[in-house]
């Protein structure tokens, strides 16, 4: 007998993650020199100037342990959202926080509700604390929110909605959002998870907050990893009911939020510019990407984020086959057989040029 022997019995059966491959093991694997990595939906342009120049000047005082509370960063979104600091969770990127949820609420014996082919993080951070995951079918790709009402036990106390949702790419407006929020049971706990809210059209845009405020049974993730172009120095954070937030903050670490992080947020969150420029390099390589999809005769998703699903399934190869082939060409897109979808791969939008070398690959590929 080991102690992994007698681990509980749903820590055993977690399937393990399956993350984008680094750039490093691509290089050595497939013995190539130049990588394009669309895997992972960061940002091409790299992270915010101000942001680099923020984490170089907090960089000598790294032996000291960083601000507890966040205050300088939790001002700066207090500024920017109109929202109280007593809602506010910082989060060591936000899928601490959807991870802090499930431990707050679930205990071995409640559901999580969640949408298929919705962010793998869900049904893990459900299955870490021993609580029961239930997977509603998904609608055209997206969240079918009045079957997903209908899945509401009284055992419920999480449910999880992607918004743009990851790996789809789909989108609910703001009146279905709230539609739906008057079919849940006050005392359930609604996750809004904006990771790639800052990648929607103006016309897109809903005003969260103020539907959190009118909604207190609602949390909003927001997230520092995209289109800050943040994901490596880990740093999101929640808006919530301060009662809901307190709990939270009980259940997180002292320091879950490094200094390195909180300076590199607070320049990030004040960098227009680069956020704006970031929109438009995403929109042009969205054209770009999808105009070849459809030379090609290759189907995909209308994506409302920074990546795009494309359907394999009327290829000449496997979805399978053609990531090998791309992965020998150094080309790294995202597999997304794990949420059942054997047949797609996700891509994640470059920058102009390599978009142009994802393209060519996939057209020699197919043409084959
Ligand atoms: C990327 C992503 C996140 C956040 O990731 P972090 O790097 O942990 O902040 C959360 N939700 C979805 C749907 C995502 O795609």
């Amino acid at each position: 007998m080991t102690p992994a022997d007698v681990a509980p019995e749903y820590i055993r059966g977690l399937p393990p993650y399956v993350p984008g491959k680094p750039s490093s093991e691509v290089r050595r694997e497939q013995g190539v020199d130049s990588i394009t990595k669309l895997a992972s939906n960061e940002n091409p342009l790299g992270a915010s100037p101000k942001a680099i120049a923020a984490v170089s000047a907090v960089m000598q005082g790294m032996a000291i342990y960083p601000d507890p509370t966040g205050y300088d960063l939790k001002m700066a979104l207090c500024n920017r959202y109109g929202v109280q600091p007593e809602q506010i969770v910082l989060g060591n990127g936000s899928s601490e926080l959807l991870d802090l949820c499930a431990r707050a609420f679930l205990v071995n014996g409640s559901e999580a509700v969640y949408s298929q082919y919705s962010f793998i993080a869900y049904p893990v951070a459900v299955k870490c604390v021993g609580a029961t995951g239930v997977s509603v079918p998904a609608m055209d790709y997206g969240h079918d929110l009045d079957r997903m009402a209908a899945a509401i036990t009284e055992r419920t106390r999480l449910v999880f909605v992607a918004n743009p949702n990851n790996p789809t790419g789909t989108l609910l407006t703001e009146a279905q959002i709230r539609g739906f929020m008057t079919q849940v049971p006050q005392h359930v706990l609604v996750i809004l998870d904006e990771a790639y809210t800052e990648y929607l059209p103006p016309e897109k845009r809903m005003d969260s907050m103020a539907l959190q405020h009118e909604f207190p049974n609602m949390v909003v993730l927001r997230t520092f990893s995209k289109a800050y172009g943040l994901a490596g120095v880990r740093v999101g954070f929640a808006v919530a009911h301060p009662s809901v937030a307190d709990l939270l903050n009980r259940t997180r670490l002292v320091f879950n939020v490094n200094a390195l992080a909180q300076a590199a947020a607070v320049a990030a969150l004040g960098d227009d510019e680069f956020v704006a420029r970031t929109y438009e390099t995403n929109r042009a390589g969205q054209q770009q990407l999808t105009a070849a999809f459809e030379r090609m005769g290759l189907p995909y998703v209308p994506s409302y984020a920074n990546f795009v699903l494309v359907d394999f399934s009327g290829a000449n190869l496997p979805a399978g086959e053609i990531n090998k082939q791309l992965l020998s060409r150094g080309i790294i897109v995202r597999p997304v057989a794990p949420y059942g979808l054997a047949q797609h791969l996700r891509m994640t939008v470059g920058l102009p040029e390599e978009n142009d070398i994802l393209i060519s690959a996939l057209e020699e590929i197919l043409k084959k």
